[in-house]
């Protein structure tokens, strides 16, 4: 079994300090594959000075809409360089978040719609946050993000309907641990009606441990195969078939190389 955290903040503390041992767990686990997310300029360049150093690491640049209020043009230019390193496979995390508000909204949709324009540009899928603001960032994607090659709605926790307004328009979904709590059956259900080869599985460490084992902090990719064999359980489908589907899904979404070919 080949899982791939598709979204997962390896620069956090305290993840951070102890890559090694964490990569070592995950890979012990069945998760051989990460994608560490950027989530502000700082921490974009962290995000890919990782992924250099490691086998199957892949990195993501964005601005987190939390940050967004830094989405200067010159920050949004120096976001555009690093999209172009090596193993950076997506831009975001971008979106709206309206449950913080932590920068203005109009901040916020002004710096979503530059990375989707950026993405564009240079030909990349795109990884969004959104929390609380659905229609708002439907909107944008709508006037800015025609013809982008790929776009994922990270920690999905919207409806059914929801659901079905993305898949749609072609998008792609991912599902943390949040899929295994009990308050959230609304969250099954759109799991539910979403066809397996539209579906990603993440973890958004340090945040979100799965049941049963959300008591233990900080979550880490190790962690994930709660959240697949949940999923797996979910679909009516075995956890290998539920591995392969997805990977083969992260690996065509983000044009990744097939992790672990060759070791058994
Ligand atoms: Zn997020
Ligand atoms: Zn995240």
């Amino acid at each position: 079994m080949k899982l791939i955290d598709t979204h997962c903040h390896l620069t956090f503390d305290p993840l951070a300090e102890d890559v090694p041992a964490v990569i070592e767990r995950s890979r012990a686990a069945g998760v051989a594959g990460w994608i560490t997310v950027g989530t502000h300029l700082e921490d974009s360049r962290k995000a890919v000075e990782l992924a250099a150093q490691y086998e199957n690491m892949y990195a993501t640049v964005g601005i987190h809409p939390h940050d967004a209020k830094d989405g200067n043009t010159d920050a949004l230019n120096e976001l555009r360089r690093l999209a172009q390193g090596e193993k950076v496979v997506a831009i975001g995390e971008t979106g709206l978040d309206f449950h913080y508000n932590l920068s203005k909204v109009p901040d916020q949709k002004r710096v979503f719609a530059a990375h989707l324009e950026i993405a564009g540009e240079l030909g990349l899928p795109v990884v969004v946050h959104c929390r609380e603001a659905f229609d708002e960032t439907m909107e944008i994607l709508d006037q800015h993000g025609r013809g982008l090659k790929g776009v994922v709605f990270h920690c999905f926790s919207g409806s059914v309907e929801q659901a079905q307004e993305v898949l749609d328009r072609g998008y792609h979904v991912s599902f943390t641990g949040v899929v295994t709590f009990e308050n959230a059956e609304a969250t099954r259900e759109a799991a539910r009606a979403i066809p397996l080869e539209k579906l990603m599985v993440e973890t958004d460490c340090p945040y979100m441990s799965p049941e049963p084992v959300r008591k233990q902090k900080p979550n880490e990719p190790a962690l994930m195969v709660h959240t697949a064999r949940f999923l797996a359980q979910l679909k009516g489908v075995s956890l290998d078939d539920l591995a392969q589907a997805t990977t083969e899904t992260a690996v065509r979404f983000f044009h990744l190389e097939q992790p672990g070919r060759g070791d058994a």
